[in-house]
């Protein structure tokens, strides 16, 4: 067993492992956790049962009645500490994430880098979850809004962001007030018990234990619960549109709360006048970085037809010397996918793009070696192919031709999703078209930047079947509060608005 392993407490024979702050001793069947570089058994994770879970969210409840009333500056030292203590460990939880899910080493570090921002934000947010004051149209009165905490915020998480995407979620939901119960992916429980154990110490140590709280359990049971249950005004669900599809629904149902991160399918548009070193760096990394494997990886590449032969060629030559392997090896800039069923469906895509036509000009296979490894893969498309517009989670590039920026944005656009999108160009009509109102649909929109990489500064998030929803910087933070607004009179008259009168 590697040495931080042991360092973050996960040992093959400590499959109880999921227990959440040490107050429910689960019972449940054990899920091996598998290392997609080699296929070995990381260790066992004993899953929870809908039992534990509700004595996990009673918990969160009654300890969320204290925790409001904590003044938010206050929740924000701890939320200071939370940021020391990932710090502390950003080299052993880095070094589980690339075990865990395949990430690069520069990945997996730079992810739990991306939970230290979230926290430093936090805390700063901590002190300024302002309200407006409106002026009154009735004489000695003043008017004001407040924000609140909601209560027990349910977070459920991709396996592709095991530890940041639960960090945007938690150290926001903190500062507001909340409570939380994370239910993680099966894929990445391991970083789900490891992130937990180093944040929640730090809340124990200030006697707040139960306010992270960690479910590792079935969908189809305990994840269910969660989303039906009624005592949780809140669920924040990053995953496949399928996914948030269904959520939303439930949730909806419910009257409840949802915050919906899910799918996209992300275009770069390079124009004929853009820095094409610049252009081609940015697509490699947005399309083969994380192994294809981010919501705002790039999926499709629209080249205006001057530049595309040439760019293609370069892109092709680029993708062919790019290092796959081991991703806990320097020099590696790829590894694998997470398991064996996302080989297959990306075994399924190449064998769809043949059918419906497309020409692949680098890859379409998988590795020759142990592990899930594939080829980054490259194809010559057409946008009309039904395969372009859904989102294979793997390393695969659609490349189009265009001729009029206009024509590129529109079929960039024509896609479900609406996450990511990008343009290279050295053209400032060009860029600020493709920013305007009738340019991109998407809820990020960079230029000369790829698609991937997001700061936490920004509010992330994406339009149509991306959910809406919008994590992170910026005023993101309301969407784990409830708005109230107050008018007070301090005068001794009662005036009615819109000059009612009742005069009794
Ligand atoms: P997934 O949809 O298979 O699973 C996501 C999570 O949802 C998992 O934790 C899973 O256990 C949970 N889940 C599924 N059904 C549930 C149910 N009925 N009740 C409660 N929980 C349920 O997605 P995945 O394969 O883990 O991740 C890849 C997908 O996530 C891609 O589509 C990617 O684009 C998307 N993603 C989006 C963002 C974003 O911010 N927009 C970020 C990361 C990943």
């Amino acid at each position: 067993m590697s040495n931080f392993l042991n360092r973050l407490g996960i040992e093959a024979s400590n499959p109880g492992a999921a227990s959440t702050s040490g107050f429910v001793d689960t019972k449940g069947r054990e899920v091996p956790s598998t290392d997609p570089t080699t296929g070995d058994v990381i260790a066992s994770v004993r899953l929870c049962s809908v039992d534990d879970y509700d004595t996990i969210v009673n918990e969160a409840q009654r300890v969320f009645a204290e925790w409001r009333m904590l003044p938010a500056p206050k929740r924000g030292e701890i939320l200071r500490e939370v940021g020391e203590a990932l710090r502390e460990h950003k080299t052993d939880l880095g070094a589980l994430i690339t075990r865990e899910v395949g990430k690069v080493t520069s990945e997996g570090e730079g992810e739990v880098q991306e939970s230290v921002d979230m926290a430093d934000l936090a805390v700063g947010m901590s002190r300024q979850l302002n309200g407006l004051t409106m002026h009154s149209e009735r004489a000695s009165h003043r008017m004001y809004e407040q924000w609140h905490p909601l209560g027990v915020v349910g977070i459920i998480t991709a396996f592709n962001f095991p530890n940041a995407v639960w960090a945007w979620n938690a150290m926001v939901a903190a500062a507001a007030g909340n409570t939380m119960i994370w239910k993680p992916s099966l894929k990445a429980s391991l970083t789900a018990i490891a992130t937990h154990r180093v944040c929640d110490a730090v809340f124990q140590k200030h006697g707040w234990g139960g306010v992270l709280n960690l479910v590792i359990g079935d969908d189809a049971d305990v994840g269910e619960a969660m989303i039906r249950d009624r005592r949780v005004p809140l669920i924040s669900a990053t995953g496949s549109t399928r996914m948030g599809r269904h959520v939303g629904q439930v949730v909806a149902g419910r009257l409840g709360r949802c915050l919906l991160e899910l799918g996209g399918n992300n275009a770069i548009i390079v124009e004929k006048s853009a820095d094409l070193d610049l252009a081609l760096r940015g697509v490699a990394f947005g399309a083969v970085g994380t192994a294809g494997q981010r919501c705002t990886s790039t999926r499709r590449l629209f080249l205006h037809r001057s530049i595309a032969g040439e760019f293609t060629k370069r892109l092709v030559a680029a993708y062919e010397r790019i290092p796959i392997g081991d991703p806990s090896q320097s020099g590696i800039l790829m590894g694998p996918l997470i398991d064996e069923d996302a080989v297959v469906m990306y075994e399924k895509a190449i064998a769809t793009i043949r059918e419906q036509g497309g020409q692949i000009l680098t890859g379409g296979e998988r590795l020759d070696r142990a592990g899930s490894f594939v080829k980054p893969t490259i194809v010559k498309a057409d946008p009309s192919m039904p395969i372009c517009k859904h989102e294979t989670f793997a390393p695969i590039l659609y490349v189009f031709e265009y001729d009029e920026l206009n024509d590129a944005i529109a079929q960039q656009n024509d896609v479900d999703q609406g996450l990511s999108s990008a343009i290279f160009t050295d053209s400032f009509r060009s860029a600020e078209s493709f920013l305007s109102h009738r340019g991109s649909d998407c809820g990020i929109a960079n230029v000369n930047i790829g698609t991937s990489g997001a700061e936490i500064g920004g509010a992330f998030g994406g339009e149509k079947d991306t959910g809406g929803g919008r994590e992170a910087g910026s005023d993101s933070w309301k969407a784990y509060m409830r708005r109230q607004t107050c008018t007070l009179n301090w005068g001794t008259d009662l005036p009615l608005a819109q000059g009612v009168t009742f005069d009794i």
